[in-house]
């Protein structure tokens, strides 16, 4: 790592180019050598000016992220004293921003005099994504620059903007297509003679916003985003202070709202998550596969199919949505529109955009028209005869280099694939409802399934915007596999003596997007009811079983679709309301099942739902279905609302202790059985003195 150091404009101009790859992220020694290589192009009487760039395809990736919280992150220069030796400096800095300025790197360039870019470039502060804020002189720098309003857009929100809407925002000051550096260098030779004082952004306080409610909006808006984070609540008031304070006072409360986050559990929850998705997207360099995927048919056009349509026509793929009969291709044709319409009417999507995408989705009746297609995802019924003769038609069918996929919640995609003589070419693709918005995709892995499929695979989820996370064949999966020890504990806690509400408050208070009650409500309670029929014959009888969920729905109790489930709605409304005969329905089949009712705590409730989780977690883990601890957690967070600043129930589970969660497992396992034997592989970790995060399957 260095800086490369250039003369051009007849040795007129210094060019510093940050060398740090991949992303010239600024550790310490990068601070320091850049610090160096300032202070020598100042005192060097020739150089007129200097210009700062990055050496690749980008300006600076931002801080180097695993210095935080070590010695290195504190070490002199931080880049805060880099930036305020180019605000004291006697002659003009450009930045010329190329590929991305993020975090550390804008803020390095708002230090700077002058910032020039050119095409394809994105600059933001992300910050807040990983549970900080901008920390050296980005709260403060980019109102004074661009205004209040748009700063805390950006800083509030950690989205980038691209090289033309910061020339608009003023965050830029000219853009450059074509021999970029040279004519950086001669922007920065005409500034020489200007006055810098004026240029130097702490100089002035930033202009207080037209609307003084723009706080109170942001605020709300950032609760809704990043449910129950300090970071964007923390972003908010540093850009106020760039208002009310003068620019020392301003770094002043930075700083120290800075230490305080990155000091934080919740921080090193989000850092946790943000290196996990990198761990999760890295396959083996060997899986490798030729072709493009171009024209994806979809089979099923109900509430998944639909979603995975819409999906892809948004990412640009040609689809082709085979159903098979009229009324419901009809019922899932106009769902499609009818969403569409719902992003325009929000001015998300131009109207002009939506018809591009619809005009992307063909639709059939007839398989046929799947001949040409690179990858089919079925999205049918959740029937395995069902699946089997679907895919045997789509093996035929199809091309023999298709890729055939099953979203499946948790059928056997080996039996599945059996069914076609193409088992190396078919795997599970479990995304999440409604799939046109949740991120998190399950890549479902089968025995005989291709290293190259699976890599085409994840690079067609990229595409998607999804976020997808290999995973191994078992029933139900990563995901609802361990949802279905969260959702058997919340039962039988109603019977022991909570209320549907008490369940729910007590884990959304804990930070769970939604109670389990009320999300069973939201996706129907028929759903796993059908499930539960389907294992019936199998379900070991030794075993407590609650039959509260069944009971509602023999009275045609399916939540929200109904009308009524753990909660009642009122037409048109999705507002659950406490419905005293659900109560009843309880307390019923407590007393039958001869379960004594008490008072509960929240805190039992918590611990009953949330360590089943992470025993199974374990199981599920040391089974090799998921690689890595940190892929549930990220399965956990992108798709069951876990919250974002615990960082998933494993990396929870090692922040509480391993020795005390297998003592409170250990302790359930006395008073309520079976279902609470620990996990080997949680008994293993404490006895050898490890976390889950130092477990990897070979
Ligand atoms: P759905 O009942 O809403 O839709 C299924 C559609 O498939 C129907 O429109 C039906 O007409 C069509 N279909 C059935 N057999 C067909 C065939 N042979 N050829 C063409 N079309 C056929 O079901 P859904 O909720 O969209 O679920 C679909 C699949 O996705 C299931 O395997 C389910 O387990 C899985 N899944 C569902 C969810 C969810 O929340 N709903 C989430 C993840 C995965």
């Amino acid at each position: 790592m260095q800086i490369l150091t250039e003369m051009l404009e007849q040795q007129r101009v210094a060019v510093l180019r940050l060398s740090n790859p991949p992303v010239n992220s600024l550790s310490a020694a990068l601070r320091q050598e850049l610090l160096a290589s300032l202070e020598a192009a100042f005192a060097n009487p020739a150089i007129k000016a200097v210009v700062v760039t990055g050496e690749g395809k980008l300006f600076c990736g931002g801080a180097e992220i695993r210095e935080f919280n070590t010695p290195k992150s504190t070490q002199f220069p931080i880049l805060r004293d880099v930036i305020a030796a180019i605000e004291k400096a006697p002659k003009p800095v450009i930045a010329a921003i190329h590929g991305t300025a993020l975090g550390g790197g804008l803020e390095l360039a708002l230090g700077c005099h002058y910032r020039v870019s050119t095409s394809g470039t994105l600059l933001g502060l992300p910050e807040v994504k990983l549970g900080i804020l901008p920390g050296a002189g980005g709260t403060q720098r980019l109102p004074r620059l661009i205004g209040v309003d748009a700063a805390l857009d950006m800083i509030a929100s950690g989205e980038p903007v691209d090289e033309k809407q910061a020339l608009d925002l003023g965050l830029v000051d000219a853009l450059f297509d074509s021999d970029f550096v040279n004519r950086a260098a001669r922007f920065a030779l005409d500034q020489a003679d200007h006055p810098l004082t004026t240029r130097v952004l702490g100089a002035r306080r930033a202009q207080a916003p037209q609307n003084a409610q723009i706080y109170e909006q942001a605020r709300k808006q950032a609760r809704r985003r990043f449910r129950g984070c300090a970071a964007p609540l923390a972003c908010i008031e540093c850009v106020q202070a760039a208002v009310d304070c003068d620019i020392d006072c301003g770094l002043a409360i930075e700083r120290e709202r800075f230490l305080e986050l990155v000091n934080g559990t919740q921080s090193k929850a989000q850092r946790h998550l943000f290196f996990a998705e990198r761990a999760a997207l890295k396959l083996p360099g060997d899986w490798k596969q030729p072709g493009e995927i171009r024209l994806v048919g979809v089979v099923g056009a109900g509430t998944m199919g639909g979603g995975i349509a819409m999906s892809l026509a948004s990412a640009g793929l040609s689809v082709c949505l085979v159903e098979r009969e009229a009324g419901a291709l009809e019922r899932g044709w106009s769902a499609i529109q009818k969403n569409y319409a719902a992003t325009v009417a929000s001015g998300k999507l131009a109207q002009a955009q939506m018809d591009e995408r619809l005009g992307r989705i063909k639709r059939s009746l007839d398989m046929q028209a799947l001949a040409d297609a690179d990858l089919v995802i079925e999205a049918a019924f959740e029937d395995m005869d069902v699946k089997r003769q679907l895919f045997r038609q789509l093996d035929a069918v199809c091309r023999p280099s298709a890729i055939l996929a099953s979203n499946t919640s948790r059928l056997d995609i080996d039996e599945i694939a059996a069914s076609t003589k193409r088992p190396a070419r078919v795997l599970g693709m479990h995304f999440f409802s409604p799939a046109n918005v949740m991120r998190l995709l399950e890549v479902v892995r089968g025995k005989a399934t291709d290293g190259g499929v699976i890599a085409h695979v994840f690079s067609l989820a990229r595409r998607m915007g999804k976020l997808p996370v290999l995973v191994g064949i078992c029933d139900g999966f990563v995901g609802n596999r361990m949802l279905g020890q969260y959702t058997r504990e919340a039962h039988f806690l109603l019977e022991e003596g909570a209320s549907p509400q008490q369940v729910d408050g007590a884990l959304e208070r804990f930070g769970m997007a939604m109670g389990p009650l009320r999300m069973t409500d939201l996706a129907g309670l028929d759903i796993s009811w059908a499930y539960r029929k389907r294992m019936a014959p199998t379900r070991p009888r030794h075993l407590r079983y609650s039959r509260v969920a069944d009971t509602l729905c023999e009275m045609g109790r399916f939540g929200q679709k109904t009308g009524q489930g753990f909660y009642r709605y009122e037409a048109g409304k999705r507002d659950p309301i406490a419905d005293p005969f659900v109560g009843e329905v309880i307390e019923r089949c407590a007393r039958e099942d001869g379960i004594v009712r008490r008072t509960i705590s929240d805190e039992e409730i918590v611990q009953r739902t949330i360590y089943a989780l992470i025993n199974e977690g374990a199981k599920i883990l040391e089974e090799g279905i998921a690689a890595r601890a940190s892929d549930i957690d990220l399965i956990y967070v992108n798709g069951y609302g876990f919250p974002l600043f615990l960082g998933g129930p494993m990396f929870y589970a090692d922040q509480i202790g391993l020795p005390a969660v297998l003592e409170t497992v250990l302790r359930f396992q006395k008073e309520h059985g079976e279902f609470w034997k620990p996990a080997p592989l949680l008994e293993k970790m404490v006895a050898e003195n490890r976390s889950f995060d130092s477990f990897c399957q070979s």
